[in-house]
């Protein structure tokens, strides 16, 4: 669904991503982990046209990531198409960056009312069942200031599936909440694995991966170190990078 070939990414003078290849299948839960600087976010952000690649290529679904290609020559996408290819691509980031004034049920609303044109009556059906999917039934009408870091984060990735994506990015979702409230988080995560959802997720959390991923990319330095099934990986690293890295985080 997801395939990166030498992908390279520069901010100025500093290249972050220094030609990354990867392949991530339907139905997968990818894992990217590495240490801090290593490029995963930057990476994540690329596959949202967030970022604009400088070179190598990046296509999802068999389309490239903000461009068109015609007679061997790359078209920029105008911003309306990158705004269609970004629809089937949900994203949780570390901090829940749902919006403060609205209820959890307008949040998840909003996209769908929005962006897709859904009848509001429609959206508040589906998010109501979103809703029971990640365990608040009970909180449509909380704002996210009477939620717990936890609760929001679940609202967070009910707002992303309320568009329906078709993979779904996530940033270290777990790492801003207190050690209590990231199981929670992680069961809604594991139940999405479970229902077939595409997932690339970037975790410190090493037994989630273990238990849940079907593919693990270790990064350092802006190139992929390592990879293959998460258990082998972690349980078997090749590479000292690799092994120093496992050393901390487990
Ligand atoms: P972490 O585990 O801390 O989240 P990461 O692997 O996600 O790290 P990135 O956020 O992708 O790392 O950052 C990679 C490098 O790119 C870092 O050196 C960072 O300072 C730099 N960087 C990231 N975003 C920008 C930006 N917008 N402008 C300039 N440099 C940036
Ligand atoms: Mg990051």
């Amino acid at each position: 669904l997801v395939k990166a070939e030498g992908v390279r990414k520069s901010y100025g003078q500093l290249e972050v991503l220094k030609g990354i290849d990867l392949e991530v299948r339907t139905g997968e839960v990818f894992c990217l982990v590495g240490p801090s600087g290593s490029g995963k976010s930057t990476f994540l952000r690329c596959i949202n046209h967030l970022e604009k690649i400088n070179a190598g290529r990046l296509s999802v679904d068999g389309n490239l990531v903000g461009y068109r290609e015609k007679g061997g020559r790359l078209y920029e996408l105008k911003d309306s198409e990158v705004a269609l290819q970004r629809r089937d691509i949900g994203m949780v980031f570390q901090r829940f960056n749902l919006f403060p004034h609205m209820t959890a049920l307008e949040n998840i609303i909003e996209a769908p009312v929005q962006v897709k044109g859904t009848a509001r009556a429609a959206a508040k059906e589906r998010a109501r069942e979103l809703l029971a999917r990640v365990g608040l039934a009970d909180k449509a009408d909380s704002y996210p200031a009477q939620l717990s870091g936890g609760q929001q984060q679940r609202v967070a990735i009910a707002r992303a599936l309320a568009m329906e994506p078709k993979l779904m990015l996530f940033d270290e979702p777990t790492s801003a909440l207190d050690p209590e409230l990231v199981g929670d988080v992680l069961d809604v995560m594991r139940q999405l694995a479970q229902d077939g959802m595409t997932m690339i997720v970037v975790t410190h959390e090493m037994a989630f991966a273990r238990e849940v991923g079907d593919a693990l990319v270790f990064m350092d330095g802006g190139v992929v170190v390592e990879s293959g099934h998460p258990r082998d990986v972690l349980t078997n690293p090749q590479h000292d990078r690799t092994k120093a890295f496992l050393s901390r985080v487990l």
